[in-house]
C-alpha cells in the first residue's frame, strides 16, 4: 500500500512547478561568477562593491537611529518612503533636476535599484510591448522584461578603434544613431538608459542624451534611467540627466541606490524620482510587493542626504570625494593593466573597468565547439588557476549577441588600495611567466 502511496505521490510531481515567466531566465550569471570568487579567488574584482567601509558620517547616523528614544524607528514607516528621507530626495533631485518636487507623489524609496527597475517593468510593461536595451547592459534588464512579458530589442555600443595607439576609452563606444532609431516603433514601451553605465563606464554625452530624447518623444516611448552611479563620473566629465532634456520629465523614472551612493550596497535603499502619473503605478507595484525597505536604513540614508545638501558641491562633500578617491583607483588599475598586456578600456564613470584578454589567449586554449563564450571560460580559468576574480563581458550581452564581444573581462577597482595591489601582484607575475623562456 505504501508502494502505491509513493507512486501516486510521484505522478503528482511530474508536471512543471514553475510558472511559464521563469522559463529561460532561471540561469543566472552571478550565482556560478559568486560562488566561483567565494571558493578560489584571493583577489576578488568581481561583483560590484567596495571592499572599504561606507564613510562614518552614515555609519554613525545608522547607530543614532539605532540608539533613539524613538523606537517607532524599529516598526513599518510609510510604505513609499520614510518622510524624512522622501522630503530631503524631493529637495536634492529637486535641486538637480531644476524643478519643484512633491516628496509624496515625485519620489518612491525602493528596495535597492534592483525593486525600481523590477516596479518599472511590472508597471509599465504588458505582453507585446517592446523594450528597447542598450548593449553592453546590467544583466537584470533582460529577465526582468521577460517576467513582466515584454519583448526586448537589443541595440548595441560599437567600439572605434582608437587614434595613435591610445588605450581606448568608454567614450569610443558609441550607438549608431540610423541603427537606433530603427529600433523604435509603435510596439516600442519604453528604453532602459544606463549613464554611467555598467560595465564599461560610458557616460552618455548631451548629443547622444538629445538622440534618445527626440526618439522617445516621436514616438511616445518612456526611459527608465538607471542613474545609479551618477556621482562616480572621472575627469571633469558632466553627468547629465536625460530627465532635463526638452520633453523628457513627463516620461522618465530616474532610478537611483544609496548602494552606490554612500557606498553600502548591503543596505538596500534605492529610490524612484518621477512625474506623478508614472509614480502613481509604481506605488501599485510596489504596494503589492515589498512594500517597504527597512527603516532604519531610510533613516539613516535621509541624514547622509542632509549632510551631503549642506555640503553640496563643496569639497567635503561625499559626492566631491568619492569620485576623487575612485579616479585614483581606477587610473591605477589602468596602469597595473596596460603594463601587465591587458589593454584596458579607460572608463569616464562607474567603478568598474573592461579590459581586453586578447593577448592571453595563449594560456587558455580556445575550444571552438563550445557554447560557453571565450571570456566566460577565460574568467573561470583565471580565478581557478592565478586567485584573480573578474565577470566575462558577454555577461552584459544577450543571448544572440553573447559571441560578438567575448573577449573582454569586467575588473571592480572600488577596493582598498592593498586589494588593488594584490591584483597587480598576480598580473605582472602572470606576465612574467609568459615573457620568461
Ligand atoms: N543598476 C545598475 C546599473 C547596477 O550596476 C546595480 C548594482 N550592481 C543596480 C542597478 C542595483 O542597485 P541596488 O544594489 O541599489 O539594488
Amino acid at each position: 500500500q505504501t508502494h502505491f502511496l509513493f507512486l501516486s505521490l510521484q505522478a503528482k510531481m511530474s508536471r512543471p512547478v514553475q510558472a511559464r515567466r521563469l522559463e529561460g531566465i532561471d540561469k543566472n550569471i552571478w550565482v556560478e561568477f559568486v560562488k566561483l570568487a567565494a571558493t578560489y579567488s584571493t583577489v576578488n574584482l568581481g561583483q560590484g562593491f567596495p571592499d572599504f567601509p561606507p564613510p562614518d558620517f552614515l555609519k554613525e547616523a545608522f547607530l543614532r537611529a539605532l540608539s533613539e528614544e524613538n523606537h517607532m524607528l524599529h516598526q513599518y514607516t510609510r510604505a513609499f518612503g520614510h518622510p524624512p528621507l522622501v522630503k530631503i530626495l524631493a529637495q536634492f533631485f529637486g535641486k538637480l533636476l531644476g524643478r519643484e518636487l512633491d516628496p509624496m507623489t515625485n519620489v518612491m524609496v525602493t528596495v535597492g535599484a534592483y525593486q525600481a527597475l523590477f516596479c518599472c517593468f511590472q508597471a509599465f510593461v504588458d505582453e507585446g510591448d517592446e523594450v528597447i536595451i542598450i548593449e553592453p547592459f546590467f544583466d537584470c534588464y533582460e529577465p526582468m522584461v521577460k517576467m513582466a512579458g515584454g519583448t526586448t530589442v537589443f541595440v548595441p555600443l560599437r567600439p572605434r578603434a582608437p587614434k595613435d595607439g591610445k588605450l581606448m576609452s568608454s567614450a569610443d563606444w558609441q550607438l549608431d544613431p540610423a541603427e537606433l532609431a530603427s529600433k523604435f516603433s509603435e510596439r516600442t514601451k519604453a528604453i532602459v538608459l544606463n549613464s554611467p553605465n555598467n560595465p564599461l563606464g560610458k557616460v552618455f554625452s548631451q548629443g547622444e542624451l538629445e538622440l534618445i530624447a527626440e526618439l522617445c518623444v516621436k514616438h511616445d516611448v518612456l526611459c527608465f534611467s538607471d542613474e545609479v552611479y551618477e556621482w562616480l563620473v572621472y575627469d571633469g566629465k558632466e553627468h547629465i540627466r536625460i530627465a532635463t532634456l526638452q520633453g523628457m520629465w513627463d516620461r522618465t523614472v530616474v532610478i537611483g541606490s544609496a548602494g552606490k551612493t554612500f557606498s553600502a550596497t548591503g543596505w538596500k535603499v534605492g529610490w524612484t524620482v518621477g512625474p506623478n502619473r508614472l509614480l502613481q503605478h509604481l506605488r501599485t507595484v510596489h504596494q503589492n510587493s515589498a512594500y517597504h525597505c527597512a527603516t532604519l536604513a531610510q533613516e539613516a540614508v535621509a541624514q547622509g542626504f542632509q549632510r551631503e545638501l549642506m555640503l553640496y558641491g563643496k569639497p567635503d562633500s561625499y559626492f566631491v570625494q568619492l569620485p576623487k578617491e575612485l579616479q585614483k583607483k581606477r587610473d591605477w588599475l589602468v596602469q597595473s593593466l596596460d603594463a601587465a598586456g591587458m589593454k584596458p578600456i579607460v572608463p569616464e564613470g562607474t567603478y568598474f573597468l573592461v579590459a581586453d584578454i586578447s593577448k592571453f589567449k595563449s594560456d587558455v586554449p580556445d575550444v571552438p565547439s563550445s557554447d560557453e563564450p571565450y571570456d566566460s571560460r577565460f574568467a573561470k580559468w583565471m580565478v581557478k588557476n592565478k586567485g584573480l576574480a573578474a565577470i566575462p563581458l558577454s555577461a552584459f550581452y544577450s543571448g544572440a549577441h553573447k559571441n560578438n564581444y567575448n573577449h573582454f573581462i569586467r575588473f571592480c577597482f572600488a577596493k582598498e588600495e592593498a586589494t588593488l595591489k594584490a591584483a597587480n601582484d598576480i598580473l605582472q607575475k602572470w606576465k612574467q611567466e609568459k615573457t620568461s623562456p
